[in-house]
């Protein structure tokens, strides 16, 4: 099965904003996807869907084969979400914020700290594993929002326009995190204005312009074409 398949998507706003006007696409198991648009043009309610944030008004949507409607719970527990915005507690430490979202899920505390170590590694935080979160650089503090989703060890990691607002240094040190994620198996999907973010990051992405999907297909293909 897919990693992600959605067929058909359809999203009225209350306000009656029709944010998605019809939108199938599929994520191959493995694949690192990027969903390519310009403000407004639905990446966020499409990423809001598939993470159960937001209702949909119609289509379908499932994770590794598994209804997102029907099954949502298992269908949530594929999946690794990190949103835009920093939302750990700064008066923690790293290890202990993933220690204890781990914890939250279920994770056993001894295996939880194997994990967090692995992650802490993979995000280059390890050092400053017991530093208070607060006295982290910026780039710092977007990897660890990373590590901590992947401590529910997701087969699915998706990324809510990750690197917006932040400079070239920090958003080279996110790819190398993501790249590394991705090559040890786990599908990525992000959502990005930048199309030299998408680029140097995805094998396939769809372009999404006012709620449908203008472009599909793999990165280079789509290069060749603009
Ligand atoms: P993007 O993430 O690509 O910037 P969004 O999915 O955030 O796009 O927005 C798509 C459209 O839906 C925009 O016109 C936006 O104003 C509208 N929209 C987004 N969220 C809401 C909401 N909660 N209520 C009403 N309209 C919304
Ligand atoms: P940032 O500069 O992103 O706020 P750091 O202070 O950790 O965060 O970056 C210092 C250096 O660490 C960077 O110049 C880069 O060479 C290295 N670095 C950053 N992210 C990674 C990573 N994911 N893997 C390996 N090295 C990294």
């Amino acid at each position: 099965a897919p990693a992600l398949s959605v067929r058909d998507l359809r999203k009225t706003y209350d306000n009656r904003v029709e944010a998605l006007k019809g939108v199938s696409l599929d994520v191959v198991p493995g694949d690192f996807f990027a969903l390519l648009g310009p403000n407004g043009a639905g990446k966020s309610t499409l990423i809001g869907i598939v993470s159960s944030l937001v209702n949909l008004s119609a289509g379908s949507v499932s994770i590794f084969g598994v209804d997102l409607a029907r099954h949502r719970d298992a269908a949530m527990r594929l999946i690794g979400l990190v949103p835009q915005e920093l939302n750990f507690n700064m008066f923690e430490k790293p290890l202990d914020i993933l220690v204890n979202y781990a914890g939250f899920y279920g994770v056993p505390r001894e295996l939880a700290l194997q994990r967090a170590e692995v992650e802490l590694k993979r995000a280059h935080l390890w050092e400053k594993a017991n530093m208070m979160s607060r006295t982290l650089s910026g780039g710092m503090k977007r990897r660890l929002m990373i590590a901590r989703a992947m401590m529910t060890q997701p087969r699915l990691l998706i990324l809510d326009e990750p690197t917006a607002g932040v400079d070239i240094e920090i958003r080279r040190g996110m790819w190398k995190t993501l790249k590394e994620i991705n090559a040890a198996g786990t599908t990525i999907i992000l959502t990005t204005h930048y199309l030299e973010e998408a680029e140097s990051l995805c094998r396939n992405l769809a372009i999404i312009d006012r709620g449908r999907i203008v472009e599909q297909g793999p990165m280079k293909a789509l290069l060749a074409k603009l």
